[in-house]
Order: C-alpha cells, then sequence, then structure tokens
C-alpha cells in the first residue's frame, strides 16, 4: 500500500474553523442566507480567494461567476476539478455547499509541497439553489456547455436580471459560451458534500461513496368516484376516491420499501367534498420517485400504473396519470469511485457505497465530464436547516480521505 504522509491531527478543527467565518458573510440569521452575486456573496469570495491563494491555488473568476483556484500540473497534464457551490437557500447552514469548497483548498494547502501527475481546479460556484433567480446549476451549466443563455433575462424579486447582476459581481454574460470546458482536457469532477440524510449516521460511518445522483419521476393521479351521503350510501355501494388514494399510496410505499435503490411518496393530496360527513367523490394525489437507475423508476412506475387501474376497477373509480417531470440518473464514474474507496479504505473507513437523494453541482458537471462524489456524516440526517452540523472528527475523516485520494489518483 501506498505510504502517505501522516495528516495534521487538527486540520479537521481548521476547516471547521474556517466554515464558522465563512458563516459570518449572511444576509441574517438564523443560520446563513448568503445569495448568489449579492455583498455576502462577494466577501465569502474574497474569503476563499485569500484560502486559495495560502494554498498556492492561482486565483480567477469565469464568466458565469464561478471562483476558480488553480494548482497547475506537469506540461499537457489534465485537471481534476474538485467544487460545490457558495450560495445557500434562505436560513440554510453552514456546510451545505461551502464544506465543498473549503476542504479541497485546505488539503491542496496541506499537498503543496508534494507532486501530483495532474493539475486540480477548485472551484466555488455562484448558484447552486436557484433561489434568487428562477434557474440552478448555472456556473457547471456554463462549464459544460449547456445552459440557456435565455435564463440571462430572468430577474429576481427586485426586478434586476441576471445578466447585470452576473455583469456588477465581475463575470461575463456576453463570454458565456467562450467559458465551456473541452472535456479533453479534464480527468473528471469530485464533489465533497455533507450528507443530506441519515444514512451515515445510522451506519456509524464518516464518509460514504456516491453510487449516481438519482433519477427523479413525478405523476399526478386523479380518482374520480362518486360524491354521496356518508350516512345513507352503504358500504359495499361506495366509490370512495379517497379511499382508494390511501390504498395506493400504502401500495407504492411497500412497493419503494421492497425495492433496493429506490425512494417514493405520495403526497400533494386534495379531496373533494372535503367534509366529514360526505363520501369524496374526486381525490388528486402526486406521487415522486427516486431511484439509483432509471430501470429500476421506470419498472416502479410501470409497476404503479398497474396498481392504480387495479384500484381503481375494484373500487369502480375513473382514473388518470399525467407524468409532470422525468429527470435521468446520474451515474458516478467507477474509475474515480474505485480511487475513493481506495482512499477510504487506506484511511480505515469502510468504503459505504449510497445514492444520492438530492440533486447537486455534479449532476450538471455529468454533462462535461465523468463525476464522483463523496458524502460526509451530517447530525441528525438535517441540512437546509441553521442547526445543519458535523463533528471535527468527520472533517478530518473527509479531509484524510482527500488527501489520500488525490495522491492515490494515477491519471496514465
Ligand atoms: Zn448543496
Amino acid at each position: 500500500m501506498l505510504t502517505l504522509p501522516a495528516l495534521p491531527a487538527d486540520t479537521g478543527l481548521n476547516l471547521m474553523q474556517r466554515l464558522e467565518e465563512i458563516a459570518q458573510f449572511s444576509e441574517g440569521g438564523p443560520g446563513v442566507t448568503r445569495r448568489p452575486f449579492t455583498a455576502e456573496h462577494r466577501r465569502a469570495n474574497e474569503m476563499i480567494a485569500t484560502w486559495m491563494r495560502q494554498a498556492g491555488l492561482e486565483v480567477r473568476i469565469d464568466a458565469a461567476g464561478t471562483l476558480i483556484g488553480r494548482r497547475p500540473g506537469p506540461p499537457g497534464a489534465k485537471t481534476l476539478l474538485i467544487g460545490s457551490h457558495q450560495d445557500t437557500i434562505r436560513q440554510g447552514g453552514k456546510y451545505d455547499g461551502i464544506f465543498g469548497i473549503a476542504l479541497p483548498i485546505l488539503v491542496l494547502e496541506m499537498l503543496r509541497e508534494r507532486s501530483l501527475p495532474y493539475a486540480v481546479e477548485v472551484l466555488a460556484f455562484a448558484d447552486e439553489e436557484g433561489v434568487r433567480f428562477p434557474t440552478a446549476l448555472m456556473g457547471p451549466r456554463v462549464l459544460a456547455g449547456t445552459f440557456d443563455s435565455a435564463n440571462l433575462q430572468k430577474t429576481d424579486k427586485d426586478g434586476e436580471t441576471l445578466a447585470a447582476a452576473l455583469a456588477d459581481f465581475g463575470g461575463d454574460p456576453a463570454g458565456i459560451a467562450a467559458a465551456r470546458r473541452d472535456p479533453d482536457d479534464l480527468l473528471g469532477y469530485l464533489e465533497m458534500h455533507i450528507e443530506q440524510g441519515p444514512v451515515l449516521e445510522s451506519l456509524g460511518l464518516p464518509v460514504g461513496i456516491v453510487t449516481a445522483i438519482c433519477g427523479i419521476e413525478r405523476w399526478t393521479v386523479e380518482l374520480t368516484g362518486q360524491a354521496a351521503h356518508a350516512g345513507t350510501t352503504p358500504m359495499d355501494l361506495r366509490r370512495d376516491a379517497f379511499a382508494g388514494a390511501a390504498e395506493i399510496a400504502l401500495a407504492v410505499e411497500s412497493h419503494c420499501r421492497e425495492t433496493e435503490g429506490l425512494v417514493g411518496i405520495v403526497a400533494s393530496v386534495s379531496v373533494l367534498p372535503n367534509v366529514p360527513n360526505a363520501i369524496p367523490g374526486k381525490a388528486t394525489f402526486s406521487v415522486e420517485l427516486r431511484a439509483s437507475e432509471d430501470s429500476i423508476r421506470e419498472a416502479a412506475a410501470a409497476a404503479i400504473s398497474e396498481k392504480v387501474e387495479a384500484v381503481s376497477a375494484r373500487r369502480g373509480l375513473n382514473y388518470s396519470l399525467t407524468k409532470t417531470y422525468a429527470q435521468k440518473a446520474v451515474p458516478c464514474d467507477p474509475w474515480l469511485r474505485g480511487t475513493l474507496a481506495r482512499s477510504l479504505v487506506q484511511g480505515g473507513f469502510r468504503p459505504h457505497r449510497l445514492m444520492s437523494g438530492a440533486t447537486h453541482d455534479a449532476s450538471a458537471m455529468a454533462d462535461l465530464c465523468p463525476v464522483a462524489m463523496l458524502f460526509t456524516r451530517c447530525r441528525d440526517g438535517l441540512s437546509h436547516h441553521p442547526d445543519e452540523a458535523i463533528t471535527a472528527e468527520d472533517a478530518q475523516a473527509s479531509v484524510a480521505c482527500l488527501a489520500s485520494f488525490l495522491q492515490m489518483l494515477d491519471p496514465d
């Protein structure tokens, strides 16, 4: 096994301290509110740029407002991209996004004197959450060449266009197309992120390797029966749309419980008439499925459609099914995943694999190059919340894994 230099024991604490410091750049509490292209974003970027320079990185900002710190490689070497987003939702936490920026910069500072056979760039994306403008994942989409320039004319609640906010920030709306990266120059993209779920905590593991960012599909289901008096209609003559919906909801739940790599929910339920003494004549609800593989999701959608049909037939209901949204799963790259697994083993951690149930910058980066993600345990699985928390020990474990990963990654 490769011998790696011992990691300073306080690196996790240093990372926690940096995350604490940058959390002050917030529009106000509770929690952190940092929207893209604002004064808070500008001050956060100044701090990130300082960290980058301290790590020996060359700092620039691209046309989309992504702050980039580059460590050059040997002549002709390809580049590994590592990044995440600096922005938060309103009253978000101190870790979602920014963790994946502060961490690699600190690791590159530690590895400053060690040679690597490739270049590295740390990317601090401006806008992942889509809180200020009705667009999201702007930075990675610009790099991948999948950004729709029509979005530049979209406005925030004060009527300012994305183009104006970006230009004022030091970005370059006219240079968006030219900011696209050449996949031939890239080894891939790695994103370190808090898990935002309870899996690692329930397993007692500090980190986990993402297999795929889930694919998503959503349906609206409408069941129509017969509204009638709840006292005078015998039980066997009822056509109760809500009872049909409830049966389908339980079927969705049990199907997802029994299927590895699949989660699903029935929600957004509305019932008519919604009164205690009338049989519901109509029930409308959403079904959402998320799966690590598209084939799993498609099979589940087919099984649930059959269930809707069967329940409706037995209960004398009419039904309609409308697909309202679909997004393909993004599988993580086997080579990057394999190297992550070796780096976890090197650190003495079980290389547990898990799906990402949430979308990330990596989702859009997958249109550009191979992607991988490493999740870090968060307290109570909580995120998008002021109480979002990780421990210094888990921060240290994450630092150790990335340091090993960077030294093990062999581009040849
Ligand atoms: Zn995030």
